[in-house]
């Protein structure tokens, strides 16, 4: 049974080296247990997070685990009174071929949702973390800037375009100038700025002259820096992520804090695991409602292998995705 365990624990970048592939015995369910076969696996920026092997952020990794991670996984024997074989399941897989693992520890998930990768993007954690974030903590009104950073990525794909479906202007942030065409061409919004060239702030202060009423931040760090003395009187921060810091060996400084006091922002930090599920629920409702209605676009960034997964996760600090960062394990 072929498996990636995490081997080495990065000090700032995160390299391949940090992880082993090897082949391991073919695990067997006891009671209570399934034995299921993976077949898509997430990749998120998380991950990084869980290697401080630290409380407080996912379940810490010790040097030594397999991989964890969330996947989509096929039954195919079952010792669970309530699991079937050929039921398609959501749950910590982990980076494996095949896990036996509590029955109770897996949720069905609809087969007719294609491709069944949707369960771990859209209409997963990234997915339900934009609607959540936006709407109970950007709390956007029509005809209000909303900013987003991390744009062309899964989480930020959907905060532009959930903003200008409830009517307000879309502007992103994103690394690059083919990422910023794909987010203004394919996703919709209504400009992109690149935080790889000099002056993001000046630059969004030609993009936004009335000043920003909410900002959804992936990045934290420079970027964050150059939203905040953008910001509008009564401006609310939506703090779902601070991927430039997750590398980071030492402490990052912001020049601008004090907008935050001037302008009277609402600065909330939230994480959708802590979100209540009927929130979740009224998400994953609107979110498919939209997708099947053609007025959401998706993207996925798609390996095939296990082996790829170690690459694909360094990549998210690299940029290398567009959309969601999806490992394809077996044929669904
Ligand atoms: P993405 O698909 O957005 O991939 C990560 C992207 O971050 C990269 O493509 C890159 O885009 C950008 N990036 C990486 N490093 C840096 C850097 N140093 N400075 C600026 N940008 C950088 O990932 P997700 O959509 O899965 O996650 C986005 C954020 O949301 C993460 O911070 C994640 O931790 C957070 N998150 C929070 C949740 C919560 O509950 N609060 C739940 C899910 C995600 P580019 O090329 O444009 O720079």
């Amino acid at each position: 049974n072929r498996q990636v365990r995490y081997v080495r624990r990065p000090v700032g970048r995160l390299e391949e080296s940090s992880f082993a592939i090897e082949d391991a015995p073919m695990p067997s369910p006891a009671e209570g247990e399934v034995l299921v076969r993976t077949l898509f696996l997430s990749v998120d920026p998380y991950m990084r997070r869980q290697m401080l092997g630290t409380k407080g952020y996912a379940v810490p990794l010790r040097e030594g685990d397999v991989m964890q991670g969330r996947g989509i996984a096929e039954v195919v024997e079952s010792r669970h009174p309530a699991r079937r074989v050929g039921e398609v399941v959501f749950g910590e897989i982990g980076w494996r071929l095949y896990a036996a693992l509590p029955g109770e520890a897996l949720r069905p998930v609809d087969r007719s949702v294609r491709p069944l990768s949707l369960h771990l993007g859209l209409l997963g954690a990234p997915g339900l973390t934009a609607w959540v974030g936006l709407t109970d903590h950007g709390r956007p009104q029509p005809g209000e800037t909303v900013v987003v950073s991390a744009a062309a990525g899964a989480v930020g794909s959907l905060v532009g375009q959930i903003a200008r479906l409830r009517g307000c202007r879309a502007i992103g942030i994103a690394g690059g100038a083919e990422k910023c065409a794909h987010v203004v061409r394919d996703l919709g919004f209504d400009a992109c700025l690149d935080h790889r060239a000099e002056g993001l702030e000046e630059a969004l202060r030609h993009a936004a002259p009335g000043g920003v009423q909410v900002y959804f931040d992936n990045v934290g760090g420079a970027v964050l820096d150059a939203v905040l003395p953008n910001l509008a009187m009564g401006a609310r921060i939506a703090l779902c992520g601070m991927i430039a810091h997750y590398n980071a060996t030492g402490p990052i400084a912001f020049r601008h804090l004090q907008s935050l006091l001037d302008n009277c922002v609402t600065l909330a930090g939230f994480r959708i695991g802590f979100v209540a599920p009927e929130r979740r629920a009224a998400a994953a409702a609107e979110l498919l409602d939209w997708f099947r209605a053609g007025r959401l676009r998706w993207r996925e960034t798609v390996s095939d292998g296990l082996e790829t997964a170690p690459a694909a996760l360094v990549g998210l600090f690299d940029g290398a995705n567009i959309g969601k960062r999806i490992v394809r394990v077996a044929p669904a």
